[in-house]
């Protein structure tokens, strides 16, 4: 990967840890919990204390969707942003929520501890330009397209704007099976370390798209050498306006949590 400067592990000498709040991602285990969609002010303050009893150290949820259909539900942009506002201050926990137009970068950017890149939106490089110019980390999602090559140039699109702070995030690519809803493809986080400095988490959620799933692969993605997790969790996941079937229970969340923190202590002993 001849081009990349800025991303490539020999362009600088330390590994980059993104600062979240209190969470150094990159140092210790990020566990990204919530919603896809922000739906009332209730759902997030409930979820996100909830999940921060249950182990999360940050809060998700998208306040504006990009959905393939354009009569789904679309999120409630800045009224959903003020609602995750609410449910950052009733919990405590720094928000990660998704941008989709370079025009709304520096007005989310204020509600949002980092700011998320969506699979949809890998390539949009006006959207990573902008992303690059504001002081807010930025979660990059693969594109689901997408070689490991064209998601670290994405990755240099932004640092080279000037913003160091960027975290990668595997959430599946589109093959020939259909059982699940991606194939998550954890080769990547040894692959990612192997190529760059930049920390890198895994959605098992998406990348699944099944409940039953969603626990193995967080133990498999940590196994792996993931500094994080992001993780779809929802107070009432039968009522879930977005992606309802791969929705977990706080309770579920819980158990998950308890095992990663498990088996990421289990991987720094070995690293020793
Ligand atoms: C999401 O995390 O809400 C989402 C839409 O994920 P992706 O961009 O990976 O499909
Ligand atoms: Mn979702």
């Amino acid at each position: 990967m001849k081009k990349l400067q800025l991303a490539s592990l020999n362009s600088q000498n330390e590994r980059t840890i993104v600062k979240v709040g209190d969470v150094e991602i990159g140092n210790e285990l990020a566990l990204i919990a919530g919603p896809c969609s922000v739906e009332t002010e209730e759902q997030m303050i409930d979820t996100a204390i909830k999940a921060k009893a249950a182990g999360a150290n940050m809060l998700r949820g998208g306040a504006f969707k990009p959905r393939t259909s354009p009569y789904d539900f679309q999120g409630l942009g800045l009224k959903g942003l003020k609602y995750l506002e609410k449910a950052k201050q009733a919990s405590g926990l720094p928000i990660v929520t998704e941008v989709i137009d370079p025009r709304d970068v520096c007005w989310v950017s204020e509600y949002a501890d980092v700011l998320q890149i969506g699979a949809r939106n890998m390539q949009n490089f006006s959207l990573l330009k902008e992303v690059g110019k504001v002081n807010k980390p930025v979660l990059l999602k693969r594109g689901m397209y997408s070689t490991l090559s064209e998601w670290l140039n994405c990755a240099e699109y932004i640092l080279a704007e000037g913003n160091p702070n960027v975290i990668l995030c595997e959430r599946g690519i589109r093959t020939f099976e259909t059982y699940t809803r991606n194939t998550l493809d954890l080769s990547m986080v040894p692959a990612v370390k192997e190529i760059t400095h930049l920390p890198i988490i895994v959605d098992p959620s998406h990348g699944t798209g099944r409940k039953s799933l969603i626990a193995p692969m967080c133990n498999a993605s940590v196994a792996a050498g993931a500094d994080g997790l992001i993780v779809e969790v929802h107070n009432n996941p039968c009522e879930a306006l977005c992606d309802k079937d791969q929705a977990l229970t706080p309770e579920e969340f819980e158990v998950i949590a308890k095992d990663v923190s498990r088996v990421y202590a289990l991987m720094k002993e070995i690293a020793k």
